[in-house]
C-alpha cells in the first residue's frame, strides 16, 4: 500500500472537493482549483497523488510502484482486484464507479 492511502482523516475529502457544472475540482493546499474531473471518484484519486507527491512519501516507497501510482487511473485501470483500486473504493463507498472492468 502506499504510504498516504487510507489515511482520509489526514485528506479530509469532503472539504477538498467542489462539484461545478456536472465536474469535480480538488482544493488544495499548493494549487486551489485542481482538475476538472468527471468523477467524484477520479478527483478522490487525483487528491491523494496530490498529497503523496507533496508530501515527499513516495521518496520512500518502491519505484516500481510509484510508477503504478503516479500512472494509475480508476476510470481505465483494468486490474482484477487493483490495490489502488480497491483502497480508492474504501475511501469513497458513496461515489458512483464508472469502471471498464466487469
Ligand atoms: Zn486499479
Amino acid at each position: 500500500m502506499i504510504g498516504i492511502m487510507g489515511s482520509r482523516p489526514l485528506v479530509e475529502i469532503d472539504k477538498r472537493m467542489l462539484a461545478r457544472e456536472g465536474e469535480w475540482l480538488v482544493k488544495t493546499r499548493e494549487i486551489p482549483e485542481l482538475g476538472p474531473y468527471r468523477s467524484r471518484l477520479e478527483a478522490i484519486e487525483a487528491l491523494y497523488r496530490h498529497v503523496t507527491i507533496c508530501t515527499g512519501v513516495l521518496r520512500r516507497e518502491n519505484p516500481e510502484r510509484v510508477r503504478q501510482f503516479v500512472q494509475h487511473s480508476i476510470t481505465e485501470c483494468k486490474e482484477p482486484d487493483c490495490e489502488l483500486c480497491n483502497a480508492l473504493l474504501a475511501l469513497a463507498p458513496d461515489a458512483n464507479v464508472v469502471q471498464l472492468k466487469a
